[in-house]
């Protein structure tokens, strides 16, 4: 492509996305297509002569889009949202533009030096320790992987880093039994095991019950375990459950243990000072993190990964071969020994274009209007005799099904699930479901960028229509 090419193309594309912007909630929010409809639309093999831009843009216009799910549709309410805004999108363009690759200081002091600043900017916002510090990772997977390695290492003098494993070390993590698999996908990593694992049974709120842990550890203890690690919740994903940050605390300062903070979804919801008792005692713990990239406007990826104590976290990752090696080590962060990777995408500028488009101020209010909008659904659910909500709502996440008293456990599952294929077949919402203590259940997640009342009332009325339908074939 040729530079001035680029100009007229790039003018084509912002306009394609500033039309998408404003009409998202146009599209279907789930693709209608069924498997390999797209791969075979593409040609089996790489094309050998350069192609114009006209027909790869048509053919993304054509193929690609039709074959998408929009995540930022407003009615877009499964699993967690992974939002965006336009200052985010727009400084995504300017961070591929610049085409940095992050690692050291060195390789662009702005990066890390934004990265330092917006770390503590949130951090401050969250209520966070002022003596922890941040840094940015791709996702809450990565920074929990990260957390546990560091506990490991910081356990065992940084020995199984240098000699590997000897045999003996008989770990144990706990969380509790609605732990994110990404806690188990982490210590299957870490050559823990996800056999050591340790479920921790959680209170009516799906809360993990302090007191079982602490029973745990010291059963552990005696059967001669090395109790490692503990994550607690702040928002499980099934329901937003949040574990008691301040009573966990407690036993993993009197055990000597490292305490993780998984707060992936609802960790935003800190920068409401009301919610900011939440983490009370979090001094004591050792990690935290939280996903801009899930509920802060900021677009998939951007997740940062607070600890007390970074020396634990360097000194497990830093690995300086002779290439890497620079006059200024002692002076600057150096972000590649803070976490896995060596190379670092800029994403530090994002948050600050979102923060500073909104201001804390604009972000707060947001996030209230989305609690908001997630009580007045609540309180239709509640207004319905047949509705019954499954679990607290914490924040802005709602669990709750269909549920009649003639009906079996098992006919009111397969209900449940037929009345939720039947609302996301319509393209018009889309919702996704859990299990909660075997029930299937419903999850209405209200924290879309663009999501106003007219598009809760619209799925309400929606979710209604298809019960009565789901119904009536029931009996049919
Ligand atoms: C979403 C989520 C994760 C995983 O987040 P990724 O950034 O996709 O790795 C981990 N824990 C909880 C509680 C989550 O909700």
């Amino acid at each position: 492509m040729k530079k001035e090419e680029f100009r007229a193309y790039a003018h084509q594309v912002v306009n394609w996305m500033a039309d998408y912007m404003e009409q998202k909630e146009n599209y279907s929010v789930t693709p209608n297509v069924t498997p390999k409809a797209i791969f075979n639309q593409i040609p089996s093999s790489a094309p050998e002569k350069p192609e114009p831009f006209e027909a790869i843009f048509k053919d993304f216009q054509e193929i690609i889009v039709p074959g998408m799910t929009h995540w930022q549709h407003p009615s877009f309410f499964g699993y967690f949202p992974a939002n965006n805004s336009e200052p985010s999108v727009l400084a995504e363009m300017l961070m591929a533009t610049l085409g940095a690759q992050c690692m050291s200081w060195i390789t662009s002091p702005a990066a890390t030096e934004l990265e330092e600043r917006v770390c503590d900017w949130l951090r401050d916002a969250k209520g966070i320790d002022s003596s922890w510090k941040g840094v940015v990772h791709d996702t809450a997977s990565t920074a929990t992987l990260s957390a546990i390695l560091t506990a490991r290492e910081k356990a065992t003098q940084f020995q199984i880093n240098e000699k590997g494993f000897t045999g003996n070390e008989q770990f144990k993590v706990y969380s509790s039994s609605h732990v994110h698999s990404s806690i188990d996908k982490a210590l299957k990593i870490a050559g823990i095991g996800v056999k050591n694992l340790v479920r921790i049974p959680v209170d009516k709120n799906f809360a993990m019950i302090p007191e079982e842990l602490d029973s745990a550890i010291n059963k552990d203890l005696e059967a001669g375990f090395r109790p490692l690690c503990v994550v607690s919740a702040l928002g499980t994903t099934s329901s937003t459950a949040v574990d008691p940050i301040f009573e966990i605390t407690q036993i993993t300062r009197k055990h000597g243990i490292w305490h993780h903070i998984d707060a992936a979804f609802a960790g935003t919801a800190l920068l409401l000072p009301e919610f900011q008792h939440l983490i009370k005692g979090h001094e004591f713990a050792d990690s935290y993190v939280f996903n801009p990239h899930k509920w802060m406007f900021t677009n998939f990826d951007c997740t940062i990964l607070y600890v007390r104590e970074p020396k634990f976290l360097v000194n497990t990752f830093s690995m300086t071969p002779e290439y890497l090696k620079t006059k200024l080590d002692d002076e600057v962060n150096n972000y590649r020994d803070w976490g896995i990777q060596l190379g670092r995408r800029f994403r530090a500028l994002k948050l600050w274009f979102v923060i500073r488009s909104y201001g804390l101020e604009g972000i707060r209010e947001k996030l209230r209007k989305h609690l908001q909008l997630a009580q007045l659904a609540k309180s239709w659910i509640e207004s319905e005799q047949y509705l019954e909500l499954l679990a607290p709502v914490n924040f802005n996440t709602i669990c709750f099904r269909y549920a009649d008293s003639g009906s079996t456990s098992e006919k009111l599952n397969s209900l449940n699930e037929s009345w939720m294929n039947s609302v996301n077949a319509t393209g018009k919402a889309f919702f996704t479901h859990t299990k909660l203590d075997g029930k299937f259940v419903i999850r209405w997640v209200i924290g879309q960028t663009d999501v106003e009342e007219k598009h809760i009332r619209n799925a309400w009325s929606l979710l209604l229509e298809k019960l009565e339908d789901t119904l009536q074939q029931a009996k049919n």
